[in-house]
């Protein structure tokens, strides 16, 4: 370990910073105030936040060159200036064993500073042991990706119900299982989301209950029409800390290979030939594997709250006592227009979307106002429209739509196969049919397709060249 870690606490501690400057003095100024820190700056030049500082009385200034009797009696040292004057003090507090960081120089330091996550009261800190500060930084950003937002006022909660926590259960074994439980449970959701309320008391209630708090959570969440990178941060951060992953057909293996390598895996797909689940069936796993305590991922390609049945499973969940929360993600309907190079609105060409089904229960004929759906102005995005493209398109056609009305299929959006084929409402059984589709398909009809451009491939090899 080339570095000891540790957090100091500088609240009301006297510091140093030498220099002034936007860039690197700023910066430190500001966390060095975060910290609480008594600060003196001496610079010949400052920059305005550090000057508003010194108006306002939360640091104090002296516009002169440093010298090395500056860093005496302190705390810590920071020289974010380093020439010959800022190198001299710094040589000066390292002496006198304080300890000292020179900006960009750890060869002159005796301690370094990491990059940092600050979710305030989490504070997490990384380094590269001076390796690679950009890789440090890189680092940095990952945890950022996989930490909720709302990490700060789950420690806070957390905090103002340990009195009463600790005071209700004596030892320490309990405790520590009371608050695994707490963490992997619904209330930690609830306080992640914003719903704080009355948590402290209530915790405290339930600690004197002795009740199982983990039992029973489940997230529904939208994994996207397939590439991961368009998974949402919260769905990717649910994804690896899920125990078990009850997925449809449709999501990808690059999206299900962002789970934990042991967490179990269920597809409930209705895929042809083999065993089908049942609604039903779906329902009572998910509340069977809440029940054991199971942190559950119920995950749904594009965005469950879209032809997802999502209202069932909530529904259910609800009516068990299972705690739920529905993650949205990215639909097919905008992969495919993205893919293809056309958005769903556009003034003077839609000011209207509509989502519709191309499938009833059962291979039914959709229940859609085929009315309303035909008319003008607007764009038609079709999902599960394949088998029955031709029935559609006679019946848009009846309805008014103008057969020479631009229409587009994209297969597979967004995965290493997707397909892209532009025609029109009268040519679009036949352009499916020509070119064999497999894949799930998005249809989407209206003049923005007309808004597509064909990227020929020899301007992307020009552009890679
Ligand atoms: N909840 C999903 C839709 C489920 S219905 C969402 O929001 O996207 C299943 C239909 O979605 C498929 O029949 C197909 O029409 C469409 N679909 C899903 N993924 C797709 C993809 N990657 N490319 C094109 N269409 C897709």
């Amino acid at each position: 370990m080339k570095g000891f870690p540790a957090f100091l606490r500088l609240a009301g501690q006297p510091v140093l910073l030498v220099g002034g400057n936007g860039e690197a003095a700023v910066p430190k100024a500001r966390l060095l105030l975060a910290a609480g820190a008594d600060i003196t700056v001496v610079a010949t030049t400052l920059a305005t936040e550090i000057l508003d500082w010194a108006r306002a009385g939360r640091l104090t200034v002296h516009r002169r060159r440093p010298v090395a009797e500056d860093a005496g009696g302190r705390a810590l040292v920071i020289v974010a200036e380093p020439d010959a004057d800022g190198v001299a003090v710094a040589a000066a507090a390292r002496t006198a064993r304080i300890p000292t960081n020179v900006v960009d120089r750890p060869e002159l330091s005796n301690f370094i500073m990491p990059a940092i996550v600050d979710r305030n009261p989490v504070l997490i800190a990384v380094s590269t042991g001076g390796a690679s500060p950009a890789l440090a930084r890189r680092v940095r950003s990952w945890i950022e990706a996989v930490l909720p937002t709302g990490l700060g006022r789950l420690a806070r909660t957390l905090d103002g119900a340990r009195q009463g926590v600790n005071d209700t259960l004596p030892s320490a074994t309990q405790r520590r299982r009371f608050w695994d439980s707490v963490l992997d449970g619904p209330i930690a959701t609830r306080i992640l989301r914003g719903d704080e309320g009355e948590c402290p008391q209530f915790l405290t209630q339930l600690a004197a209950q002795g009740r199982d708090l983990a039992a029973g959570v489940v997230h529904i969440v939208g994994a996207g029409p397939g590439d991961p990178d368009l998974l949402t941060l919260k769905a990717l951060r649910l994804l690896q800390q899920a125990d078990v992953v009850i997925h449809d057909r449709l999501v990808s293996d690059a999206v299900l290979n962002h789970a934990r390598r042991d967490a179990t895996r269920i597809s409930v797909g209705k895929a042809k030939g083999a065993h089908s689940w049942t609604q039903a069936e779906i329902n009572a796993l998910l509340v069977h594997r809440a029940r054991e305590g199971q942190r559950v991922v119920r995950l749904k390609g594009g965005d469950p709250n879209l032809f997802g049945r999502v209202g069932e499973e909530v529904a259910h969940l609800r009516a068990h006592g299972v705690e739920v929360e529905v993650v949205p993600g990215i639909t097919a309907a905008t992969a495919a227009a993205s893919a293809a190079g056309f958005p769903l609105s556009h003034r003077g060409l839609a000011s209207t979307v509509t989502y519709v089904t191309g499938h009833g229960a059962d291979d039914s004929e959709p229940d859609v106002d085929w009315q309303a759906a035909a008319r003008s102005g607007q764009t038609l995005a079709i999902y599960m429209g394949l088998s029955r493209l031709a029935t559609i398109a006679g019946r848009l056609t009846e309805n008014g739509l103008a057969g020479s009305t631009p229409a587009a299929i994209v297969e597979s959006a967004s995965l290493p196969t997707e397909r892209r084929f532009i025609g029109t409402v009268a040519t679009l059984d036949r352009l499916a049919r020509d070119n064999r589709l497999t894949g799930p398909a998005l249809v989407i009809v209206g003049d923005v397709v007309a808004l597509a451009q064909a990227e020929p491939a020899s301007r992307l090899l020009s552009i890679a060249s």
